[in-house]
């Protein structure tokens, strides 16, 4: 993390703060909810092909327990850090409750670049990461999920590691597994098909046709390709994608599908014919009436918040926006759907597939993208309600909104002893 971009952390305690203002929460509840439950730090080895040994450091935190086990995934990036464990954590128990699915929330990291390492090293890394944390994690305690770095062969690696320490094959421990081993039909596209689903009820909202409007995408892997793909699929117009590389641009629409075959075998999007290469800074400020932020945090900031040209931001990664460009984005009519309503179809379809797992009764995908549908239009709208109600912004009432379950929750459990 370069030393210009906010702290997550401070990030999340920030949207907290603000969104506390408008509830009637206990003192007491309201600290309880600032800081995480547990927090984990693990120091490990892992062979390396070369016969050397790495010392590696991994995070798994619980930020709340309160409406169910935690949720959250499980992200492999190297400039992860425990402060942004934390905020991931805590937006994941905010999301889950805003979803109303029963869970708390949680995340994990591992310090290290994936890209970097072979299939063996990464199947060595995940194994024993698992072990390390095996005590945080269970089907009915916390389930893990891919995040940024991690994908369903590293969750089918988790997933059989926990099932050797304890003897019986757990797939409930983790979600975003392979359908071979009891994944859900749906999950891999969950994300972005769920941005697309919240993207759709907005525009309709402020009245913005989807057929034909430009849509932007900051980042091309598992959800800005999945949004991408669906807002293409309901007539929008992508003119412009991006991922490590630089972003590539063209008025006329993007071939998403042709895009995402090319972006599997070349793993770079700016190689890509048919527009022109772009940088990462000029696709965010590009004209469009939706920007979709789908990589890592700090990306919107009161830098370039003044730049931006979209008439909706939705935010498919976590943490994109900072409260200040939040400011700057409402003050100049910017709608901005917020990460923990806007990106939780993700978690969304891990429920089903746990739940699908529990009853070893598997779903086809129309059912599963149906029962998506219903929940994201069913939370955009509560939050929708909530903000008119406040006159807040979407941010503030889904954080609202979450908070408000959550401390319901907990003053019904009590407290003990
Ligand atoms: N990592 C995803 C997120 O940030 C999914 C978490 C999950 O499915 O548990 O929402």
């Amino acid at each position: 993390m370069s030393s210009k971009q906010r702290n997550p952390w401070h990030v999340a305690q920030e949207q907290f703060d603000k969104a506390l203002h408008h509830l009637d929460v206990p003192a007491s509840i309201a600290e309880f909810l600032r800081y995480p439950k547990r927090e984990l730090t693990v120091n490990f080895p892992v062979r390396m092909d070369d016969g050397s040994v790495r010392i590696i450091t991994g995070y798994r935190v619980h930020h709340n327990t309160v409406r169910g086990p935690t949720k959250g995934g499980i992200r492999y990036h190297q400039d992860v850090t425990l402060d942004e464990v934390r905020a991931l954590a805590m937006w994941m128990t905010w999301k889950c409750a805003v979803v109303n699915i029963p869970y708390g929330g949680a995340k994990g990291g591992i310090v290290v670049d994936p890209y970097q390492l072979s299939q063996r090293e990464l199947e060595n890394l995940t194994r024993r990461y698992t072990t390390e944390i095996t005590m945080l994690i269970g089907p009915d305690s916390d389930i893990p999920a891919p995040d940024v770095g991690t994908n369903a062969q590293v969750m089918a690696w988790l997933m059989d590691t926990y099932s050797i320490l304890h003897g019986h094959s757990v797939p409930a421990v983790v979600t975003g597994k392979p359908l071979s081993i009891g994944g859900s039909l749906g999950r891999n596209q969950a994300t972005g098909v769920g941005v697309m689903y919240v993207t759709r009820e907005a525009m309709r909202r402020v009245g913005i046709p989807i057929e034909g409007a430009r849509v932007v995408v900051q980042g091309f892997g598992n959800v800005g390709s999945n949004a991408a793909l669906a807002m293409h699929e309901q007539g929008a117009k992508v003119i412009a994608v991006s991922d490590v590389h630089g972003g590539i641009y063209n008025p006329n629409g993007l071939d998403i599908p042709a895009l995402i075959r090319h972006v599997l075998e070349t793993r770079n999007v700016t190689t890509w014919p048919d527009g022109d290469v772009i940088t990462n800074e000029e696709l965010l400020t590009l004209e469009c009436e939706v920007l979709i932020p789908a990589a890592l945090e700090n990306q919107i900031t009161s830098e370039n918040a003044h730049e931006i040209k979209a008439k909706i931001v939705a935010e498919g990664a976590n943490g994109p926006t900072t409260p200040r460009a939040d400011e700057i984005l409402r003050e100049r009519g910017i709608l901005v759907v917020p990460d923990i309503l806007c990106n939780a179809g993700g978690v969304t379809v891990s429920y089903f597939e746990w739940v699908q797992g529990l009853q070893s009764f598997f779903w086809d995908e129309e059912e599963v993208l149906k029962r998506l549908e219903r929940i994201m239009v069913r939370a955009f709208d509560d939050v929708w309600n909530m903000a008119e109600a406040k006159g807040v912004d979407l941010r503030i009432a889904a954080t609202v909104l979450a908070i408000n379950r959550v401390a319901e929750a907990t003053v019904m459990r009590g407290i003990y002893p």
